[in-house]
This record gives C-alpha cells, structure tokens and sequence, in this order.
C-alpha cells in the first residue's frame, strides 16, 4: 500500500495543464490567465484631480492663510470628463471636479473646505499647498506598458478591476476541467426515485459535483451504475470525452474487481489502488486514452475526502493553479486522540483561530459513513501513520478545508507568483 504522498505524486506527474480558451473578464473569477496582460496606456491616463477644489499655481498662493487669504479669479468650471479650454495664468484659477484633468498652468489644487467664496467670479484661497498637492499624475497606477498580470495569476476581483482599468473585456485562461461522475451500487436510487427496501440514496453523486464545481471545474453526472460489467461500461463509455472521470464505490476488497476489469476492457491503465490512509484505503487511480480516472471509494466520507486530496488538487492543476494544495496549518490539539497505527487518519475537526493561534477538536462521530462529521468539520487533523496517541495541548497539522477559515492565517496576497507587484 502506497502513502498519500506517493499517491498525490503518482497522480500529480499524470495530470495535464489543459488547453487555453479566451473568456469575457466577469467569466475569468477565480480562473488562471494563460497570458501576460501589458496595459497599453497609462492609468490614470493624464495628471487629474484628487479633490473636489481649486486648480492653481502653487506658487500663486504660497503666502495664503486664513488672515491673508490670496485671491484668485476663476475663469473656468472643470467637471470630470472634460478638459480645460484654457491655461491657469498668474493669479487664476479653475474650478475642479475629482478626476477632471489638471489644467495647463496649474500644479496643484486646494481643496473647496480651505476656499471661500470672493467677490464675483472670484475665490478666496485660505491655505497655501506645495506643488502637486491633489494631483494625481499620469501612470500614478499603472505605466504605459507595463505588464500587469503574468501568465499563472489567479482572477480575483481586484484583478478583474484591473483588467477593466485597461479597458481588456477578454482574457485567455486555462480551461475548466470536465468531469464525469458515476456512482455504482445496486442499493442506489437517485433522488427522483423512493428508496425500497435496502436502498438509499445516491449522496455521492451530488457531493462529488458539488466538490466538482467549487474547484472551478464542471461536473457531468453520469447517474448511477449498477454493479454488473455491462451497465458500468455502458456508463463509462458516456464519460470518456470529459477530462477525468471520477467513479464512487465498487473498489472495496470484494468489488474491486468489477470496476477494475471493466476500466481495463475500455483501455484503463491502473497505477495503484489502495493507499495507506483512513477514511478512503480503497482508493484507485489510472488513466484511460491520458485522462486520469478515479477510483473513489463509496463510502461517502471517504468520498469527499479521497476528492480533497486526490482529485481537488487534480482539477487545481489542469486550470493552471500554482497552489495546488488546500492550506495547512500547525494547531494545538485541545484534547487527547487515539488510533491504531500503520495508516494515516484524516481527522474531521472543528478549527478555530483566535488570538494568533489555531486551536483545533476532532468531532465524536468519525464513521467514514457519517455525513455530518464532514457537514460540521472546517479541517482534518492529519494524525501521522505511526502514531498512536496524541496528547491533549500538542501540536498537530491541520488541512483547512475552507477558503474562509485560511484566512487569519494568510496574508492578504497569498496567490505567489500570481500577484501583481505592489
Ligand atoms: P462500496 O465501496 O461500493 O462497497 O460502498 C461502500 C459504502 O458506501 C456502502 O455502504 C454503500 O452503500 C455506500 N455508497 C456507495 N456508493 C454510494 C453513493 N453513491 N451514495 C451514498 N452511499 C454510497
Ligand atoms: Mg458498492
């Protein structure tokens, strides 16, 4: 029986980055660019107005305080969207909206709150600025050129800002991964059907799509096979366009043979089954015509969590993603845990992060069949192969399994390389 590692690398070095697709920006979130995006002009595009104020000569108010008010004559209103029809000349100046182009003349603008009105078509000017003050320049943002994203970065919503600052509707990304899901059992019914006697409900089904789509891929439910060669290949066969294929259950010591066989008559190559880990042992994975299949245990919980650490990361990599990997984070364990040795366990637990510390608790009911201990964990403890107790107040490492609960403990740019430069 192989390691998680060994597992991971075994299906990682099988995974291709996927082709290249050009999308609108709102349909790039959460997506991986596929090519460097250079903005051809300046943001802001000119010099303009930080304020709502007077546009001046600095040097023209420099003694101004509120005894000696400077006046200035005002030759022009200047709204944003528009530019002045005249310079500011000696002992001018313009009235200025907040993103208005700084005038010819003017190198700075005083705020309306430290003007008065004057006399007519006049202003009194109370305070003195340096030069530049309230000017926002030219390429203050973003230079002529530069090249603001690099292939790899992830599009959050501050980059789809920035994209359309630059006035790019469209992106290359990489494509979305789609995968073919098929539960096998004969006590499945799905969710338009009762349940006789023996039977319950295909969950895997729902909760491998739904793993599916939150890791930006697109799920296509293959429904239910029943645990005979034929139906199961009739079935495959439907999945084998998609870019991976996953399977749940039928891969236990008793059935593997069903699921395995019938794979293999289609073209499958198997690389392993079975990995040294709890819940998920009976895990397997190979690849059919190059696209990786998945041999999901059935048990639901071990489905989901044989997604998170096989096929999430899987999916992460097709789409380009640098990370891969969910975050992982040292907590202290707020009581004592016991297994027995020899695999590892992937603890369902309740994490928290207060005070600059992660503090973690594993939920009671750890069945691989209970639902609810993934429907109320955030984390699993990774509780090492050989180790048999830990004791409460040590430290263990957590998975985090939402976006959110990383996020007292990563930095506001967490994407690596695919951040802009400050
Ligand atoms: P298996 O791996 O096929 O032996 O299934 C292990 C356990 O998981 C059994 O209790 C099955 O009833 C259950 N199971 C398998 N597939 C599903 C599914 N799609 N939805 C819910 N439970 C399932
Ligand atoms: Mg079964």
């Amino acid at each position: 029986m192989i390691s998680v590692e060994e597992a991971q690398d075994a299906i990682l070095k099988r995974i291709p980055r996927l082709g290249r697709e050009r999308v609108h920006i709102l349909a790039a979130l959460g997506r991986v660019l596929a090519e460097d995006v250079v903005a051809p002009r300046p943001i802001p595009p000119w010099a303009n107005s930080a304020m709502d104020g007077y546009a001046v000569r600095a040097a023209d108010v420099a003694g101004a305080s509120g005894e000696n008010p400077v006046t200035l004559r005002v030759i022009e209103e200047l709204q944003a969207g528009f530019e002045a029809s005249r310079a500011v000349g000696p002992g001018e100046a313009i009235r200025i909206m907040t993103g208005a182009p700084i005038p010819e003349g003017a190198d700075a603008v005083v705020m309306v709150e430290l003007t008065e009105p004057g006399g007519e078509g006049e202003t009194r000017i109370l305070q003195s600025v340096p030069g530049g003050e309230a000017v926002r320049p030219a390429g203050e943002d973003v230079e002529a050129g530069e090249r603001v994203f690099e292939a790899g970065s992830r599009m959050g919503p501050a980059a789809i800002a920035m994209l359309a600052s630059i006035g790019r509707a469209q992106v290359l990304v990489h494509q979305r991964p789609r995968v073919a899901i098929l539960s096998t059992g004969e006590e499945l019914v799905d969710l338009d059907q009762m349940p006789g006697v023996g039977q319950i409900y295909n969950s895997n089904s729902y909760a491998l799509a739904a793993q599916v789509r939150e890791a930006g891929g697109e799920p296509i439910l293959l429904g239910i096979a029943r645990d005979n060669a034929e139906d199961l290949e009739l079935r495959l066969r439907e999945g084998l366009s998609a870019d991976a294929v996953l399977t749940s259950g039928g891969v236990s010591v008793g059935d593997f043979d069903l699921v395995k066989n019938t794979l293999g008559d289609l073209g499958n190559e198997m690389h392993f089954w079975r990995v040294r880990m709890k819940p998920g042992k009976p895990m397997a994975f190979g690849t059919l015509n190059g696209k990786p299949v998945f041999g999901l245990p059935g048990n639901p919980v071990s489905t989901m969590v044989s997604f998170e650490l096989f096929v999430r990361p899987s999916l992460m990599k097709m789409q380009g993603h640098v990370g891969l990997h969910r975050p992982k984070v040292e907590a202290r364990l707020i009581h004592p845990l016991k297994k027995s040795p020899e695999r590892r366990h992937y603890v369902r637990a309740v994490a928290s992060y207060e005070e600059g510390e992660w503090t973690v608790r594993a939920i009671e009911a750890q069945g691989s069949n209970i639902i609810h201990s993934m429907l109320r964990a955030n984390a699993l403890i990774v509780f090492p192969e050989y180790e048999t107790d830990l004791s409460a107040e040590s430290q263990v490492q957590l998975i985090l399994l939402e976006e959110d609960s990383a996020l007292g403990a990563q930095p506001a740019f967490a994407a690596g390389p695919s951040s802009p430069g400050p």
